[in-house]
């Protein structure tokens, strides 16, 4: 990565180095998770993936980060679930010694519903799994980066942490919650050293949507909310985390980085009206 990343003017030399840190990216078996995994593995960082139930997938993320020369262990859990969470960061501190960087990556989208017409359990489901999760994640990143005195904790959020979304009430709901999280711990942890940022992705390519892209008709529709002319793809998303978890972006903290080709900056006013 430091020298892919290396700034070729002369006597300049910029690049993004991990070596030494220790990465957990919860639901890194698939999607943006596993892009995120590969990619702070290339910087250096050993990393913890993560899956829920796809385990052989979450194997083939490792198989891939070592064959590539890196360091990755495969770990498994709910992380809805306190107890499942606090055993995952048990076996990190057995088998790597620490955690410097937590990407909360995991979550759902939940069934379109309406309010009203919905069932509370799916709608508990996505916030048990999109807010409660990264919550029981980060408390137990924050109570070990206390101590080491330094750590990043990366929440993925979404445009949709700004944009409503009608029949999603819940993951709009989650994900706002979210982004005011990732701003409430940066201002309590900013005296150890411990930066919280939250990344939001507008739309990318990944199994999550595969039935809007999927289908020509709803791709279409899809690249109208964009200003850019096409969809993201996971590694622009693991390109700012990485730069996140970085030193570069030592003085950023209880922020949101928006990376959705334009998605926010309506572009059904692109021309004109
Ligand atoms: P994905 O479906 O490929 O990945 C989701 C991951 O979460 C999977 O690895 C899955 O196993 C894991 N997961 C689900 N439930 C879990 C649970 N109970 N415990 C542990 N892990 C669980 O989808 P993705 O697009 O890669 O989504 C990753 C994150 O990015 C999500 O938080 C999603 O909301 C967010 N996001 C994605 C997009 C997009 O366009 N793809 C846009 C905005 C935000």
């Amino acid at each position: 990565m430091v020298e892919e990343n290396a700034n070729k003017v002369p006597g300049v030399r910029v690049g993004i180095d991990l070596r030494g840190k220790v990465a957990l990216v919860t639901g890194s078996s698939s999607g943006l998770g596993m892009e995120i995994a590969k990619y702070l593995a290339k910087a250096g960082a050993t990393v913890a993936i993560h899956y829920h139930s796809e385990k052989q997938q979450a194997d083939q993320v490792a198989a891939n980060i070592v064959g590539n020369g890196g360091k990755a262990v495969v770990f498994g859990g709910d992380v809805s679930n306190k107890s499942e969470v606090e055993s995952i960061f048990n076996s990190i501190d057995e088998e790597l010694g620490s955690i410097d960087i937590l990407v909360n990556n995991a979550g759902i989208d939940g069934k379109r519903e309406l309010c009203g017409d919905d069932n509370t359990e799916d709608w508990e489901k996505v916030i048990a799994i999109n807010l409660m999760g990264p919550y029981y994640c980060a408390r137990e990143a924050v109570k070990r980066m206390k101590k080491s005195g330094h750590g990043v904790i990366i929440n993925i959020t979404s445009v949709h942490e700004y944009l409503p979304w009608s029949g999603y009430t819940a993951y709009c709901s989650a994900k706002a919650g979210l982004s005011m999280f990732t701003k409430t711990l940066a201002q309590e942890v900013s005296d150890f050293g411990i930066r919280v940022v939250a990344v939001a992705p507008g739309a990318i390519k990944t199994p999550i949507n595969k039935a809007v892209w999927g289908n020509p008709d709803t791709y279409k529709d899809l690249l109208e909310k964009i200003a850019m002319p096409r969809m993201g793809e996971p590694i622009d998303i693991a390109e700012a985390v990485t730069f996140l978890a970085s030193d570069m972006a030592s003085y950023i903290t209880g922020t949101t980085l928006v990376v959705d080709g334009g998605m926010l900056l309506y572009p059904a006013f692109k021309h004109g009206g």
